[in-house]
């Protein structure tokens, strides 16, 4: 019997869409060509997968692009609720452009205290801030809101990340940057049509094909040429040593100059 494999965060991207058109957009969703809303039964079928390799997430995270653009994902978000021993909180992240429809109003509330809408303030640009956090307190739905605009801004603002060249860092200072890294810290794991990274941009700058990770940076869920042991050991792994997006990174750590967030490409 092979030790459990538990994670700590696990975030799963439904849409390439977002309503936003942020310069520097952490998921780079401006880049896209040809952005897509990715299938309820994919989907489906990529939780299923997730849950037959991990036994436990303490977060399972759904992000954008923009989740309430879609308004057929409460199937997705009501499948998950056959895990719910599996996780501890569902967490969904939001720009607050559009507020969530009936159907999935409807499930968060079978959720209870076991799910928490996190919803990102842009100020101007995120129009339904008011209306949201009204229709999630008349039928308690937990939810928090992110300041992302004027003074005092979350983690200071964003940082600009947005590019993907080798930045010829050394060995050691690779290492000083990964073991700072918050994105580590936090075992911030990033899904996206059933290929699994470490992060959010080692599994973002691959999907746009800006680098080629190492293969122990990703696991493909359905790759047959690995057992579903190996799978679970290249996960339990992922942080243990720089992965290839480090390379390009412009890191998180405190030094690094802020932006005000979601400024808008013309
Ligand atoms: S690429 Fe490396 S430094 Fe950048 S967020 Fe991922 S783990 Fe952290």
């Amino acid at each position: 019997m092979s030790q459990p494999l538990n994670l700590r965060r696990l975030a799963i991207m439904p849409t390439l869409k977002c309503t936003l058109r942020c310069k520097l957009c952490s998921n780079y969703m401006t880049m896209f060509k040809h952005p897509e809303h990715i299938p309820v039964n994919e989907l489906i079928c990529d939780i299923d997968r997730v849950f037959e390799l991990v036994d436990y997430t303490e977060w399972l995270q759904f992000v954008g692009g923009e989740i309430f653009m879609r308004n057929d994902l409460s199937d997705v978000y009501a499948h998950c609720l056959n895990y719910k021993n599996r996780f501890d909180k569902l967490i969904l992240i939001t720009n607050a452009t559009v507020l969530p429809c009936e159907k999935d109003i409807y499930v968060f509330k079978q959720y209870g205290r076991h799910m928490q809408i996190q919803i990102s303030d842009y100020g101007k640009y995120s129009p339904q801030v008011d209306a949201m956090t009204e229709l999630l307190r008349k039928d308690d739905i937990p939810f928090v809101v992110k300041k992302y605009h004027g003074d005092l801004q979350h983690y200071g603002g964003w940082v600009d990340n947005t590019h993907f060249e080798d930045r010829g860092k050394s060995k050691d200072q690779l290492w000083e940057q990964f073991t700072h890294c918050g994105q580590v810290a936090m075992r911030n794991f990033h899904m996206y049509r059933g290929k699994m990274h470490g992060c959010a941009r080692s599994l973002m700058a691959s999907t746009l094909g800006k680098i080629t990770p190492a293969g122990r940076d990703f696991v493909d869920l359905y790759d047959k040429s690995e057992t579903d042991e190996e799978k679970r050991e290249k996960i339990r792994h992922f942080n243990d040593a720089p992965r290839v997006s480090c390379r390009s990174c412009i890191s998180f750590g405190d030094d690094v100059e802020r932006f005000p967030a979601a400024e808008q490409k013309k």
